[in-house]
């Protein structure tokens, strides 16, 4: 006798848990229950689908599961912002941050383990690209981390949560600002894409992908996933300093990914967004600032200017204070929307990969193998 492997219901499309669903003879709406059940209760197995029959439940399980991230670590800042350390099952770690600010719940998820960019302020650079991660990889640190703020009692001090439904406290925004290059990931991340609008149901307008500017991805990403936010990592002004920082602006330079961001389709009223890390001595001068207002004209953005935030992988330092200031007056003056983002989260080591190479570090020190 075949024995057939069971079937990870978190890594079917919709189309395919239909035709799983027809399959086993089971009538259409099982698979939008079943969907419901996954992506908006958060059930972590399937014995707790409880608007299935015991029967039901039993002839699934037969041929089916619902796998799950492990969660490895977690961290609380003193400003609200929680990051997650999860694990899979062939022992890899990736972060996830969730940052709280006026009502809204942001989730920024990882694309990959590691990155293959190399960028020089980035810690998650230092351990270069492990792998890709899947979509449902990708969709199920959202799933996961809804699934804990649900099974927690509702802050006193607040008020919220009391008498409201699981999702009144559930994450509303999506960045794609943790590990990895997400257009470098590109299948996964649009299946991905597709899944979080579709089936966990959060609209594209909250929804914000950011890269280091793969300019062949930016063009297509239109037609794959449309009306998604884009954010550009900038990040220098002349390709001299942006090939030292960014690696990858010797494949696609400056103009190639300004040319790229021209071409972006924006609905009424939205705009791109360029992120901006402010390096001491880098590329926080004046005329950094007048170079970026330049290479900007025209085009509808907003400035996110991040001040490098130190960690032990580098030796660049954080721009002074007045250098912020000066920069953000340069751009504003210019009638440029420029925003100084702080950075969240500094005391649980919240910055793109710090928590997962402390953790690497702890193993690596108790005689594990890292790798
Ligand atoms: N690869 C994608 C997404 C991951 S990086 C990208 O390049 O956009 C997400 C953001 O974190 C980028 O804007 C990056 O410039 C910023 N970042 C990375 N390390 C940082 C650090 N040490 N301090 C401040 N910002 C950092």
């Amino acid at each position: 006798m075949l024995l057939r492997t069971k079937i990870n219901l978190k890594q079917l499309s919709k189309d395919e848990i239909c035709r799983l669903i027809g399959d086993e003879g089971l009538p259409g709406y099982r698979a939008e229950q079943l969907i419901h059940w996954m992506y908006k209760r958060h059930v972590s197995g399937i014995d707790d689908i409880t608007e299935f029959s015991k029967d039901l439940r039993r002839h699934l399980k037969k041929i089916a599961f619902i796998s799950n991230l492990k969660l490895a670590e977690r961290l609380r800042s003193s400003d609200g912002t929680e990051k997650f350390l999860f694990s899979f099952e062939d022992g890899q770690t990736i972060e996830s941050v969730l940052i709280r600010d006026d009502g809204r719940l942001t989730l920024c998820i990882s694309s990959q383990v590691g990155c293959a960019m190399g960028c020089l302020f980035c810690l998650t650079a230092r351990c270069g690209l492990i792998r890709n991660l899947k979509s449902y990889e990708i969709v199920d640190q959202i799933i996961a981390v809804n699934r804990i703020l649900e099974n927690e009692a509702p802050d006193p001090l607040s008020g919220k949560g009391e008498g409201k439904p699981p999702s009144a406290k559930g994450i509303t925004n999506i960045v794609f600002m943790g590990m990895g290059e997400p257009l470098s990931n590109f299948d996964e991340v649009v299946e991905a894409l597709w899944r979080i609008t579709g089936l966990i149901g959060i609209s594209k307008r909250k929804i914000t992908l950011s890269t280091a500017g793969i300019v062949p991805k930016i063009l297509l990403l239109p037609r794959k996933a449309p009306d998604i936010n884009l954010a550009i990592s900038l990040n220098a002004t002349t390709d001299g300093v942006r090939n030292e920082i960014m690696p990858v602006n010797r494949r696609y330079p400056i103009r190639s990914i300004i040319a790229a961001c021209r071409k972006y389709p924006l609905q009424p009223g939205r705009r791109l967004t360029f992120e901006y890390v402010l390096i001491g001595g880098k590329n926080d001068s004046a005329d950094d600032a007048n170079r970026l207002v330049s290479l900007l004209k025209g085009i509808r953005c907003k400035i996110n200017l991040i001040p490098f935030n130190p960690h032990h992988g580098s030796d660049l330092k954080g721009p002074p204070d007045y250098r912020v200031l000066e920069f953000q007056k340069i751009l504003s003056s210019r009638h440029l929307r420029a925003f100084i983002r702080e950075s969240r989260g500094r005391d649980i080591l919240a910055a793109c990969g710090q928590l997962r190479a402390r953790a690497s570090r702890e193993k690596a020190s108790a005689g594990y193998i890292t790798k």
